[in-house]
């Protein structure tokens, strides 16, 4: 079997997606608002976003994937007006602050990343249908308003109940975001009022701005039709964002909106949810520092439990109230141990392999490899992934050694696994200074062929635990261990 089972929040079970086909999956995930630097929470849900479309990939999908940059709503206005900086300069610093953490993390690039700020004509034609079909209204101030009540699959994606969606019936509420007790008509479109400044587009509609619900639909219509085939986030978007997506786009256009809705659930830090006060809230940024951490190990961390599953970044913590502070994060040492584990696998694999070819161990690289795609296949199931690599790891071990075939072999699968993980090839590392000194020294001792000077170098380096090599016809190289 190839094709891919997600679970669907809409139906509460496993779907599946259907074979690879020709037509690429319409992959839509709902992107960041970019108005300050993603905290660790966010990246766990765009870290999901891009192993669910590597996984399409690497089972033979092809896909197109747009993301959403929120560059326009109630924060972004309100911080840009803060500095007192424009709403684009604000946002354009925090879009690329934003796309600097994806790269470290080894996040691929949606194949569309679009602005909502560079689509409100499109966005003022979709509350125009909405106007138009008799499902928006115009409110006294020139706002317009989704009318919940006239869309009856309302609340179906959250499950609300009929007692909630009455008791909201016929309220409204004009913020972007909102909790489930506030269920209520919400904002398509919003006039002008003095909080939003300069940030304001005269439109058909009026002077004002988009809601912030309104940007996915219209964005998704725009660049992957009105009918998407898998639609991502995090369970905090379930209501009311996806509610109203659901709402919106249903209402104009008539077809389902998406065949699939996958959400990825919260990560604690330190087991409670982030917030400032608790010295719990970190960005890549802070991780790094703070923790000596590399990308690497971040992205390890993050996507090794079930994106269904709650995460909980062990941190420990010395010390209370305004004096608490980290001083261990315990999950980011276990994906470094993790980590070290498979890059001594890789070296060993070249290492030992001096012997013969080793009786059974096609049998076990084959089993490996059907465990794996069966873990990917079903609903992305990472822990088991990485599970099937270490009990290759194991097994392969026990083994003691075998032929360079063989290596080559079981390399060859854990690269092709890499495809969907993106965390087992090692980053490059980079020499202290005075040991790059050292290596530049042996290098120009070798090439002067002032050999005594070359082994006193070579000596030095291999004291600091970096061995050396030089092969015929390539550049010389080094390497730790
Ligand atoms: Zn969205």
């Amino acid at each position: 079997m190839t094709s891919l089972l997600l679970f669907d929040t809409l139906t509460r079970q496993k779907q599946d997606l259907g074979p690879p086909g020709q037509a690429p999956v319409r992959f839509y995930s709902c992107g960041p608002t970019v108005y300050n630097r993603v905290h660790v929470g966010n990246l766990r849900a765009f870290l999901f976003y891009d192993v669910l479309k590597r996984a399409l990939l690497w089972l033979g999908y092809p896909v197109r994937h747009v993301m959403n940059l929120t560059d326009v709503d109630d924060k972004t206005i309100k911080g840009s007006r803060a500095e007192s900086v424009s709403l684009r300069a604000f946002t354009e610093r925090y879009t690329e602050l934003f796309l600097k953490d994806m790269d470290a993390l080894g996040a691929l690039r949606p194949d569309v990343m679009p602005r909502a700020t560079d689509y409100v004509p499109q966005m003022v034609d979709l509350v125009q249908r909405l106007l138009d079909k008799g499902v928006a209204y115009r409110s006294d101030d020139g706002s317009v308003y989704f009318k919940i009540g006239a869309f009856p699959g309302y609340g179906r994606l959250s499950h609300l109940e009929a007692r909630t969606l009455q008791a909201g019936a016929g309220g409204r509420v004009a913020q972007d975001e909102y909790e489930k007790e506030d269920v209520q008509d919400f904002a398509l479109w919003k006039a002008w009022s003095e909080e939003d400044g300069d940030v304001a587009w005269d439109t058909a509609l009026g002077k004002g701005r988009p809601g912030w619900h309104l940007e996915c639909s219209a964005l998704a219509f725009e660049h992957l039709g009105e009918s998407l085939d898998i639609h991502a986030g995090g369970v905090d978007l379930v209501f009311p964002h996806h509610e109203n997506e659901i709402a919106q786009s249903e209402a104009a256009s008539g077809k389902t909106f998406s065949r699939l809705w996958v959400h990825n659930e919260h990560l604690l830090v330190g087991g409670q949810k982030m917030a400032k006060r608790l010295k719990n809230f970190f960005t890549l940024g802070d991780l790094v520092q703070l923790a000596g951490a590399t990308p690497r190990e971040v992205r390890y961390a993050l996507i090794s439990a079930h994106y269904r599953s709650q995460l909980n970044l062990q941190v420990t913590y010395e010390g209370e109230g305004e004096a608490r502070r980290p001083v261990r994060f315990d999950s980011l040492e276990v994906a470094r141990g993790a980590l070290r584990r498979l890059d001594q696998f890789r070296k060993d694999l070249q290492a030992k392999a001096t012997g013969e070819a080793p009786a059974g161990g096609a049998e076990r690289l084959a089993r490996a490899k059907d465990e794996y795609r069966e873990a990917v296949r079903d609903d992305l199931n990472v822990p088991r992934a990485l599970g099937v690599l270490f009990e290759l790891v194991t097994d392969v071990n026990k083994l003691g050694a075998w032929d360079a075939a063989y290596a080559r072999e079981v390399q060859a699968f854990l690269d092709d696994a890499d495809r969907v993980l993106g965390v087992l090839t090692p980053e490059p590392e980079a020499l202290a200074p005075d040991e790059q000194a050292l290596f530049e020294r042996w290098k120009a001792a070798r090439e002067a062929k002032d050999w005594a000077a070359a082994d006193e170098a070579r000596a030095a380096l291999q004291a600091k635990g970096i061995q050396v090599q030089a092969r015929k016809g390539s550049e010389p190289t080094w390497a730790r261990g």
